[in-house]
């Protein structure tokens, strides 16, 4: 069977990393969450302190802690720095109202960008963020791009911070999540944005189940072509 490359883009909240490990799960993929690795580098920049025109200090402790994924049985992935677990650190408010500086740094996305395509050489893998299909996987064979209306994005990460406990103001979390969506899109380095060639999926009332059924159905053509 022929191993394809997924890149899954679009804006913050769209579902993407819930329908990618899914999807990843169901055809036995490997799954890269390429924001978590923005957001391991925030996580340091954050916890020294470091500015945007520290790059190299970031860049260096990057290099002696490097990001690790490690897969647990229920499908979920917990996220290292070196030998420490960031899982939940990373997901954090000021980390995410963080992330966006430093994502727009060319040096940091030049060495993501670069351990992201060492992932992913082996094939038979899902990535999902803000530029894969641009310039991570230019030559994916299969681009999706995942869109939904702000309104739906904050009111389904709204469910999920109540679930998990997270207490969060409903118009806070639609301000924030628009404000990511404008930085992410109108940066000069690698912008939000569907590559020419990528399907675009609006999800805005379609729940996960629908939204894994489209790609993996799209997916299943590909793999099934040669
Ligand atoms: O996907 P997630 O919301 O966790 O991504 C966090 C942030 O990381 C995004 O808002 C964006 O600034 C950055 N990002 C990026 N390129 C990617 C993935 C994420 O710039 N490929």
């Amino acid at each position: 069977m022929k191993a394809i490359r997924i890149a899954i883009d679009g804006p913050a909240s769209s579902g993407k990393s819930t329908v990618a490990k899914i999807v990843a799960k169901n055809l036995g993929y490997t799954y890269l969450d390429t924001g978590a690795m923005y957001r391991s580098v925030t996580y340091i920049a954050l916890t020294h302190g470091y500015q945007e025109d520290q790059v190299d200090l970031i860049l260096n402790e990057l290099a002696k802690h490097p990001i690790s994924f490690k897969k647990l049985s229920d499908g979920s992935q917990q996220v290292f720095l070196g030998d420490q677990d960031i899982t939940l650190a990373i997901r954090q408010h000021d980390i995410t109202n963080n992330v966006s500086w430093v994502s727009a740094l060319p040096e940091i996305r030049e060495e993501l960008v670069k351990q992201q395509r060492r992932i992913a050489k082996a094939g038979a893998i899902i990535m999902d963020g803000r530029d894969i299909g641009t310039v991570v996987l230019p030559e994916a064979e299969l681009k999706i791009f995942l869109m939904a209306s702000v309104q739906e994005r904050a009111e389904r990460r709204y469910k999920e911070n109540l679930e998990k406990g997270i207490e969060t103001d409903f118009d806070t979390l639609k301000e924030e999540i628009a404000t990511r969506d404008y930085k992410d899109s109108h940066r000069k380095v690698s912008p939000l944005k569907a590559a020419e060639d990528a399907l675009v999926f609006d999800t805005t009332g379609v729940d996960i189940s629908g939204v894994v059924q489209f790609i993996q159905e799209k997916a299943e053509k590909v793999i099934d072509m040669d």
